[in-house]
């Protein structure tokens, strides 16, 4: 590890405590960007990453055509007094092979090209017909409801960057491009396991003083979420042999091995000792709440991230630092959560040199205000608290409360969670 990380290693720097920006930092210096790229079918590629830029051999439309049904005229010397004279149809395929004069109009539908002659188009509400005579009321703008050659797109233009991340939006527009195939970047995948002896599967009765495994669930909705595939390597016994092995194993088969459990202070030395036999990885102290301590550094060339045990700090730090490494893996650049402002209905409590990470509830009021509210109690190990929220309300070092009636930032959890 760097010896800038050192600085902030709480054994060398006791009592020092890291901020979320420079966790985030120091993580992302250590992830490289993804090199293993793929072809995949474009009916396929939701959720990946586009590794090259994607131009269009086609304009978009290809031809000029109508935006609406009716006619097709050239709006010079056009006079609602005069009727026109209809002199052919044009549908959405077709073509229509005359050039049209002054007084003359062509009955066009939606996607039409657009007769040679005529410029602008009458919407059929605004048109009577009778016979080939054709009434309509004005005023008539130049261009009126005509869509150009080349208006969305042009031939030769970079529709989507390399590091696009694909959406329904993206896929229909490679779709309008003709494109079949795409070439992405491949997906990681992400090994996850936990620690505890108190930690129990599914499946066998609970034990007194036991807990059921909660955490390989969300890592495992998290990262599929993500997009990513996800290895389970179930639960680990605490011991240094066990531990080894499993990590072994992770950084052997996967591009990324997650764990919780077991990083607090001088709570799970054989952990420690087992990453420090087989890693470089630092521990961590970040000033936040929940999800205060935090293992990261590398199995070989595998980064490790060994989040905290309690239930709700996983689900913090993952989206806070997992998710931004793993969307750098993964050939996004720059990404950023979502963040909004919004007013809160309730005083929220924090502390100052702390980021908290509240669970929240936010929607428009009465007034149309964005607001706010806690989900109410905020244990770290409460996981209702997340099942109730639709976001986090993140409230900064700087602060040590919220009143009711001030604004707050908050990241709603949209698109992963
Ligand atoms: P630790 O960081 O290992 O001290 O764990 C902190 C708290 O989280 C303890 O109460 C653990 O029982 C709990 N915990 C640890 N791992 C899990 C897990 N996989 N599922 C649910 N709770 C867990
Ligand atoms: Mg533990």
């Amino acid at each position: 590890m760097s010896e800038v990380l050192s600085c902030f290693d709480p054994a060398a720097n006791p009592g020092g405590m890291l901020a979320v920006d420079e966790s985030i930092q120091h993580i992302l210096a250590q992830i490289n960007d993804p090199v293993a790229t793929e072809e995949v079918a474009l009916a396929s590629s939701i959720g990946c990453v586009l590794s090259t830029d994607l131009v269009s051999d086609i304009n978009v439309p290809q031809q000029r055509n109508s935006a609406m049904d009716g006619y097709a005229v050239a709006a010079d010397g056009l006079d609602p007094s005069s009727p026109l004279t209809v002199v052919g149809q044009v549908f959405a395929g077709g073509s229509f092979q005359n050039t049209i004069t002054q007084g003359e109009a062509v009955e066009i539908m939606t996607g039409a090209p657009v007769p040679e002659g005529a410029d602008s188009i009458l919407i059929r509400e605004a048109c009577t017909q009778q016979g080939d005579q054709l009434s309509f009321i004005g005023p008539v703008k130049k261009g009126q409801h005509v869509r150009q050659a080349g208006e969305d797109i042009q031939q030769g233009q970079v529709v989507l960057p390399a590091g696009t991340l694909l959406r329904s939006q993206e896929l229909g527009l490679l779709a309008s491009l003709g494109y079949e195939k795409l070439n992405v970047f491949v997906k990681p995948t992400v090994a996850v396991f936990s620690t505890g002896d108190e930690v129990v599967a599914q499946g066998s009765p609970l034990p007194d003083n036991c807990i059921y495994d909660t955490n390989r669930f969300t890592l495992q909705g998290l990262l599929t979420r993500l997009g990513c595939r996800v290895i389970d390597l179930g639960i680990v016994e605490d011991t240094q042999d066990k531990m080894e092995e499993v990590l072994r194993k992770g950084a052997e088969s996967a591009d990324m091995v997650i764990s919780s459990g077991g990083v607090s202070m001088g709570k799970a030395d054989y952990i420690k000792s087992a990453l420090e036999a087989i890693g470089d990885i630092n521990f961590w102290k970040i000033a936040m709440r929940p999800g205060r301590p935090l293992a990261f550094g590398q199995l070989g060339k595998t980064p490790f991230f060994g989040l905290p045990g309690n239930p709700v700090a996983v689900m913090v730090t993952f989206t806070q630092f997992v998710q931004p490494a793993l969307r750098k893996m993964m050939g996004q650049k720059g990404w950023q959560p979502l963040r909004m402002v919004a007013v809160a209905e309730e005083r929220l409590k924090s502390r100052s040199n702390r980021t908290d990470y509240s669970r929240g509830v936010y929607r428009i009021n009465e007034t149309g205000q964005l607001v706010v509210s806690s989900t109410g109690m905020q244990g770290s190990g409460i996981l209702t608290s997340m099942s109730k929220a639709n976001c986090f309300i993140e409230i900064g070092n700087e602060f040590d409360k919220v009143e009711e009636g001030e604004t707050v930032t908050i990241q709603p959890f949209s698109d992963l969670i």
